[in-house]
């Protein structure tokens, strides 16, 4: 836990947000400014600053993550349709809250690929 983090601080309870699932090291919750009609992100309770800062054994809740979006895709019934996962690293990469977070974006047909 980082004091002044954000994400640190809704895993806390201290920031309020609308959780979409929770265990001992995974939380998801919805993105409050969302940029699909569905917009999760997953975080890890550890905090990791980004994907540039993981240390051996991170791999092991990253791994998790992607078996949690197969579970909200399949619950929330976009698993079909399907779904696209970010995750912004540094500057250059836009990211803007240093904790570790994937976007999951679904319910649209989304724009822009980039790749
Ligand atoms: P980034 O640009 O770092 O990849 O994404 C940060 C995301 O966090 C943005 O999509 C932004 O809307 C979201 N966000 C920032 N502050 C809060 C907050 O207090 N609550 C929630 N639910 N989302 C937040
Ligand atoms: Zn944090």
């Amino acid at each position: 836990m980082k004091e002044d983090c954000i994400f640190c601080k809704i895993i806390k309870g201290e920031i309020p947000s609308s959780k979409v699932y929770e265990d001992e090291e995974i939380l998801a919750f919805n993105d409050i400014n969302p940029a699909a009609p569905i917009h999760i992100l997953l975080i890890p309770k550890k905090h990791i600053k980004s994907l540039a800062e993981l240390k051996d054994g991170d791999e092991k809740v990253i791994g998790k993550i992607y078996q949690v979006i197969n579970k909200i895709a399949e619950k929330q019934e976009f698993k079909e349709k399907g779904y696209r996962v970010i995750a912004n690293c540094g500057k250059d990469g836009g990211q803007e809250v240093e904790h570790l977070h994937f976007h999951l974006l679904a319910g649209k047909q989304l724009g822009e690929k980039i790749v």
